[in-house]
């Protein structure tokens, strides 16, 4: 018999249509698993001892730095312990790559932290919550899923963490990889896994520890100038990630702003507003080029809301004028 923690941190999945109005999150762990009990999901799961935790009720979007630093820390202190095989986290969908980041950045065991949610509360007709929850939690107890790192499993796919984005407000799959596709899938209630484990470097022996950072991300689009980035900088922004068009090109008024913030120390990343493809050094004349000269470092295809908790890790690490090298060192492995 295996045993999986589930921690509960709210999200759809565990919210309800509130008395002023609007769906909160609501449901704690122990409701979540009780409700699942009742459906007839749960006959796949009749093996598998499942232990509650929570860790907040909340909806993801209002997360800051120190909810994902909680949650990361409770995973980690769950792995401490030698009978626990995996470990299921429920969040909200709106932010959960960039906690899915930062457990893939920290996380250093063979055992399954998988992730999920859902788009349809519990109390939606259809809500997509149990099956996810069912099939997180198989995922989680199956010893295929070992080394695998950390995984997303939502409407019948598994995703590795990094990288990966909402690509969807609604879909019953909103999540895409910038790049390739799912890793696997589940067939009636198992496991089947497409490509052999292949975890993107994680940065356990320097950078454990998520502190508070100020890392502001500033898009591009046509008229943009240098204000917002000064604004960040004012702020005490210790980095930036600068979501260029195209390949990662900001335009001329936003690189001269990168220029004057690399030289006065901040950290400035950068990635691109499309959804897939990598950042490339193609243009001159305000593009990817300059930036790049200004002193920007390119993200290739991590998208930028995972690459600002990569960077606030490394901040957290090390001191300003390291943390550039380490950004491009990180990058550099993973590509
Ligand atoms: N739409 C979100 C969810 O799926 C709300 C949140 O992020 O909490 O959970």
């Amino acid at each position: 018999m295996s045993r999986i923690v589930l921690l509960a941190t709210g999200g759809t999945i565990s919210s309800r249509e509130s008395a002023t109005g609007g769906s909160r999150a609501s449901d704690s762990a122990a409701q979540l698993i009780s409700a699942l009990k009742e459906h007839a999901l749960a006959d796949l799961l009749t093996e598998i001892e499942i232990e509650t935790q929570d860790v907040t009720v909340e909806n993801s979007f209002n997360f800051t730095f120190a909810d994902l630093g909680r949650i990361e820390g409770a995973v980690r202190e769950l792995l401490r312990r030698s009978d626990v095989d995996g470990v299921v986290v429920t969040h909200g969908t709106d932010t959960m790559e960039e906690t899915l980041a930062l457990l893939a950045l920290t996380h250093d065991d063979d055992r399954p932290v998988v992730f999920t949610g859902a788009q349809r509360s519990p109390d939606h007709p259809d809500s997509d919550g149990p099956r996810n929850l069912r099939d997180a939690i198989l995922v989680a107890a199956n010893p295929a899923s070992r080394c695998h790192g950390v995984l997303l499993v939502f409407g019948e796919e598994i995703h590795a963490a990094l990288p990966l984005r909402k690509a969807h407000t609604s879909s019953m799959q909103p999540f895409q990889p910038p790049r390739g596709g799912a890793l696997g899938r589940i067939l009636e209630g198992t496991p089947q896994y497409f490509f052999g484990p292949r975890r993107m470097p994680s940065l356990t022996e320097t950078a454990e520890v998520l502190q508070e950072q100020r890392v502001d991300m500033i898009l591009s689009y046509p008229g943009a100038d240098g204000a917002l980035m000064r604004s960040a900088v004012e702020a005490g922004a210790s980095g930036v990630i600068v979501l260029g068009g195209g390949a990662g090109n900001p335009g001329n008024a936003l690189v001269e702003a990168i220029g004057e913030a690399t030289r006065s120390g901040v950290v400035v990343g950068l990635s691109t507003r499309t959804f897939g493809g990598s950042v490339a050094a193609i243009y001159s004349g305000g593009g990817a080029v300059d930036a790049l000269q200004a002193g920007a470092v390119a993200l290739g295809d991590l998208p930028g809301t995972q690459a600002r908790v990569l960077l606030a890790l490394i901040l957290s690490a090390y001191p300003q004028d390291q943390a550039r090298d380490r950004l491009q060192r990180w990058v550099h492995s993973a590509n």
